[in-house]
């Protein structure tokens, strides 16, 4: 190729090398010039000559031809280089042809390569996707697990929980029928809870709780499942008993290990537990019965003094009927204007003046007569009705304070008690000042009553709701005072008015030195923090004595007037307190 390209330089266009079409058109120009000079010179002589000039005019047909000779040279030069730039692209052509083949010939190695280094590629990828895939087996596995832990286990104290008692129950059952066996069932309830709960708060409950859980399980047999069926409910399977008394037996331990104080997170926990038992057949021969009549035997074991066992009685499901109907007929007590307030006086102990008054609901049922609140607001509280009845007790209260007012009675302070989901509502306080606004009462004539446990809970809440309501100029106690886990730094802080010694102590301060000194302690307390001091359940003269030798500022109780109805109280108040009462 190399030796085709020098030949045929000025063809394929070489601008550097002179090519045979060039040289020639050179020599014709150089001849034709060359002849030129000759004509010219020949001219000089023609003038001379006509012969030289008939010469000369031949010369010049001779040009003329050479000229057209040259002309086709370069026609045939300009077809030969043509032909040569032809060639080249044909020669070109064949290259690129023998390339390609070339490069065909050698793509199946190239090929075969590639796929070696994809096939390994793929290999690699492979294996780690096992990897993976075997990882993730291993996470749904110990998920799968976990999830299976969470359905069956109680996550705060890992004890089974309500689902797995009763499968174990279920086939507990199926065994002692097929084995012709008893088997027990003990639902157990923690004793004031709820108390410990809303006063030390949650985490403090939830230790407890699990400290709990763990006495329980120290004393049951392996083959027992001792199950939380949420908040303070524990239930006790006992798969395999020969008599009744072993469950009795079994509820003793229980309450025993339960018995010795919980230390948890600095406080020290005393903890009571009220326990109901039911026995299969006896008592029911499906699950749902079982642990329906262990509830039923618990809610007896509790109104009977708590820390006890009770096995279930037949009689015993006519009361939890009864709960049901007082349930629904509490629904529609409030429409059918079924509650009353009754009043009872608040004595100064030093004057004998009747210097306020509490309000107690009544429930004046149709059917059942006068119900008592113990009896119906626990009820109400479990069923979210604390809030519409509060709302009723305090614009009565207040109405009648202001009627008392308006009819030229003494001027005197009239108390409410709140409970626990009343006062935390969020527009508690909105709703006092509201009232005392429409019934145009001024509140220093308005008290409100709130437990310790009222009070402890959610303690930064309650503390700005206090002082709300004492700045607004209502009177705050702190009633049951002694029963609570008040803490005394709170009761500094809080704007409280009074602190009202819970009637437990006053009932046995005469002749129990252990309450004399508590409830002297609580008045000397209450003096040096500035607090009025009254104590309720005042029923004796020596009761009344003992409180005024210790200056308690006021008395409350069935010696000096029970609680009565408004009519009663405002002839009470019109004529104040006879003598007897005041010694
Ligand atoms: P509390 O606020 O401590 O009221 C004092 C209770 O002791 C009243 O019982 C009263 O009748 C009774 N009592 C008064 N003096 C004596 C006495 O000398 N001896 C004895 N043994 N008892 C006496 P009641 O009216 O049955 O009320 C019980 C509890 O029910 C009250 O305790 C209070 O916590 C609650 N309660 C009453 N009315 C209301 C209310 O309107 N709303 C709310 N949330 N709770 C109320
Ligand atoms: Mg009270
Ligand atoms: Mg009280």
């Amino acid at each position: 190729m190399g030796s085709k390209d020098s030949n045929n330089a000025s063809a394929t266009g070489d601008p550097g090398q002179p090519g045979p079409l060039e040289n020639t058109l050179k020599e014709a120009l150089e001849k034709v010039i060359k002849r030129r000079e000759s004509t010219v010179v020949d001219d000089e002589t023609a003038i001379l000559s006509r012969e030289k000039s008939a010469a000369a005019r031949e010369d010049a047909a001779d040009m003329r031809e050479d000229a057209a000779d040259l002309r086709e040279d370069a026609v045939h030069l300009r077809e030969g280089a043509a032909q040569v730039r032809e060639g080249e692209a044909q020669e070109r052509e064949v290259a690129a042809t023998s390339r390609e083949q070339e490069i065909r010939a050698a793509e199946p190695q190239a090929i075969s390569d590639e796929h070696v280094v994809k096939l390994q590629q793929a290999n690699a990828h492979l294996v780690i996707a096992s990897i993976e895939a075997h990882i993730l087996t291993e996470q749904v596995q110990t998920a799968k697990d976990n999830l299976e832990h969470l359905v069956h286990y109680d996550t705060l104290t890992d004890l089974p929980n309500r689902t797995l008692l009763q499968d174990r129950l279920g086939q507990a059952i199926e065994l002692a029928h097929r084995q012709g066996r008893q088997l027990a069932v003990m639902f157990m309830d923690l004793d004031r809870f709820k108390h410990i709960n809303d006063s030390l708060g949650h985490a403090v409950g939830d230790l407890l709780l699990q400290s709990v859980a763990q006495r329980l399980v120290g004393c049951v047999r392996h083959s027992d499942t001792i199950s939380r069926q949420g908040g303070d409910e524990f239930v006790v399977l006992l798969p395999y008993i020969e008599h009744a008394e072993d469950a009795a037996l079994s509820a003793q331990k229980l309450l025993a290990a339960l018995e010795l104080p919980h230390c948890v997170d600095e406080h020290t926990i005393y903890i009571g537990a009220s326990i109901g038992i039911s026995i299969y057949p006896d008592d029911g021969q499906d699950l749902e019965t079982l642990l329906k009549c262990a509830d039923s035997a618990m809610y007896h074991s509790k109104a009977n003094g708590r820390n006890n066992y009770k096995f279930f009685e037949q009689s015993m499901n006519v009361r939890a009927i009864e709960r049901q109907s007082i349930e629904g007929g509490l629904r529609r007590a409030l429409e059918r204007q079924e509650f009353v307030l009754h009043y009872q006086p608040k004595i100064n102990l030093q004057s004998g003046a009747i210097v306020g008054v509490e309000a107690l609901i009544r429930w004046q049922h149709p059917q059942r007569g006068l119900i008592l609140p113990e009896q119906f607001v626990p009820i109400a509280e479990d069923c979210g009705l604390t809030q519409p009845i509060g709302r009723w007790v305090l614009r009565e209260a207040c109405k009648q304070a202001q009627a008392w007012l308006q009819a030229g009675l003494p001027p005197i302070v009239v108390a409410i008690n709140a409970s626990a989901p009343e006062f935390h509502t969020k527009d508690y306080f909105k709703n006092i000042r509201a009232t005392l606004e429409e019934v145009h009462l001024e509140p220093r004539y308005l008290e409100i009553e709130l437990t310790e446990s009222v009070l402890m809970r959610d303690a930064a809440a309650t503390d700005a709701v206090l002082h709300a309501l004492a700045d607004l100029g209502v009177k705050l106690t702190v009633d049951d005072f002694g029963t609570g886990y008040s803490s005394l730094s709170y009761l500094k802080k809080f704007p409280i008015n009074t602190l009202k010694i819970d009637q437990s102590f006053v009932n046995q301060m005469i002749g129990n030195t252990d309450d004399a000194a508590i409830v002297s302690a609580v008045i000397s307390m209450a003096k040096s923090l500035r607090l009025r001091v009254i104590a309720e359940g005042v029923e004796t003269p020596e009761q009344a004595a003992f409180l005024r030798d210790r200056q308690c500022d006021e008395g409350q109780g069935f010696h000096f007037g029970r609680p009565m109805a408004a009519e009663a109280f405002a002839a009470l108040l019109q004529s104040g307190l006879s003598s007897t009462h005041l010694q």
